[in-house]
């Protein structure tokens, strides 16, 4: 076992630093202000020209096979500098590997290289107003006619408002098969007529999400992801990768490293808070549960580079990450009391109020992507073989 990263990525992580420090300041606008969820599609195709996005991917699909740890180096460095990679995230992080592993011919050659230019965004339609943990039971429909699926139905919860270009789109071909098994997976270009796209405001007064309804729109079949019917198996090995991501650890940990500067050098009421040992021990108990997270998280990166699709450590790193960033949150709005619960804008708020929103947009986190209780369900299951409830 060794847990240090080569010299050949210790200077990956030299180089993207230095990137960010010479490049990142003329990318303003966008930058993350939900984290990893800032976009920006002018930092986007930079990234792209670097020839960072997709660096893991084989290099058969035109990637650098350069390794899924080397890949969590880079976001790492992304999160940790608040850029706005919010546009090509998803592409990157879930729907290129899952298009190398299901996609047809036609669909690597055509998305592949826009999303490694970071020039194709997607969001991800898999929850329905009636449907979200229990998502095999769908009910978005698509129906063959002729060359195309016409589907009919909503999708909920979904970022396609914030410049996504595709949707990937779970809906039901077979109504009379067994639930999970007559599903499949689309690749949907958000301009085609009849989807229309609400935004959702969240907890924040942001508007977070967003319904997407589709009205009698035409996807032409070839946009069909896995054979048709099997689309379960495809949403699953997505759903792997979408877990499988740093970011979930990273999120609250560049304002983490603010606080600490923060309660160590500034005086409130004439004393300093990291003074205070209830204090010096709650943020050595956050650092500890970081630095296990992050290894967690890279555990899952070095699987990828073994060939393994991690299914239950991806789940172990996605369920600790998500309430390690919600009990980091929760943290410093705690240690500065009333305080911690100003918003950005006032003048008393600390850190401008940025430890608020770090709190408010830590809830979801548990939820987003499968809720803590579905990871600790699949953990139980796959992880204990315990049986089902
Ligand atoms: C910030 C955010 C971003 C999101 N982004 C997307 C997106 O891009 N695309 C998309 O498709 N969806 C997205 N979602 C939706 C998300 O996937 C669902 O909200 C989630 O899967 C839960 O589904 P639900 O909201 O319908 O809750 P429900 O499934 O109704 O669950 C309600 C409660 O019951 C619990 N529960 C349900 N089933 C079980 C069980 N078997 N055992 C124990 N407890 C259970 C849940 O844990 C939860 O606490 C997003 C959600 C959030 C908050």
């Amino acid at each position: 076992m060794d847990f240090r990263f080569t010299p050949q990525q210790e200077g990956f992580r030299q180089e993207v630093r230095a990137f960010l420090r010479e490049e990142l300041p003329r990318f303003q606008k966008g930058l993350a202000e939900e984290g990893e969820g800032g976009v920006n599609k002018a930092f986007s195709r930079r990234l792209g020209e670097k020839g960072w996005i997709g660096l893991a991917w084989p290099k058969e699909y035109g990637g650098q096979g350069l390794g899924y740890v080397q890949q969590a180096i880079y976001w790492e460095e992304m999160l940790l500098a608040g850029a706005p990679i919010g546009y090509h995230l998803v592409a990157e992080r879930q729907m290129g590997p899952s298009i190398i592993l299901f996609g047809t011919e036609e669909q690597k050659r055509f998305f592949l290289p826009r999303i490694m230019k970071g020039e194709c965004g997607f969001s991800i339609g898999y929850s329905e107003p009636d449907t979200g943990s229990d998502l095999a039971s769908l009910k978005t429909r698509a129906v063959q006619d002729g060359d195309d699926y016409v589907i009919n139905g909503a999708k909920i919860w979904n970022s396609s408002h914030r410049g996504a270009d595709y949707i990937w789109l779970a809906a039901r071909t077979n109504p009379d098969a067994p639930k999970h098994r007559g599903i499949s997976v689309f690749l949907v270009d958000l301009k085609l007529p009849g989807i229309t796209i609400q935004p959702i405001t969240n907890m924040a007064n942001i508007p977070g999400f967003c319904l997407v309804t589709f009205d009698q729109v035409r996807v032409p079949k070839g946009m069909m992801v896995g054979e048709k019917d099997r689309g379960w198996h495809v949403v699953a090995g997505n759903l792997d990768f979408e877990r499988s991501g740093i970011e979930r650890v990273s999120y609250c940990y560049p304002l983490f490293r603010e606080f600490v500067r923060f309660v160590r050098e500034v005086p409130v009421g004439g004393r300093r808070l990291g003074e205070d040992p209830r204090v010096r021990a709650r943020l050595a108990e956050m650092e500890i549960e970081y630095q296990v997270g992050r290894w967690l998280a890279y555990k899952v990166a070095w699987m990828q580079d073994q060939g393994v699709v991690p299914n239950l450590e991806a789940s172990v790193s996605k369920l600790f990450g998500t309430e390690v960033s919600q009990r980091m949150a929760r943290t410093m709005a705690e240690v500065l009391g009333l305080y911690g619960q100003l918003e950005p804008g006032s003048p008393w708020a600390p850190l401008q109020g940025r430890v608020e929103r770090a709190w408010i947009y830590a809830i979801p986190r548990t939820i987003a992507g499968g809720t803590s209780e579905v990871m600790r369900n699949i953990i139980a299951l796959r992880g204990l073989g315990l049986p089902r409830g």
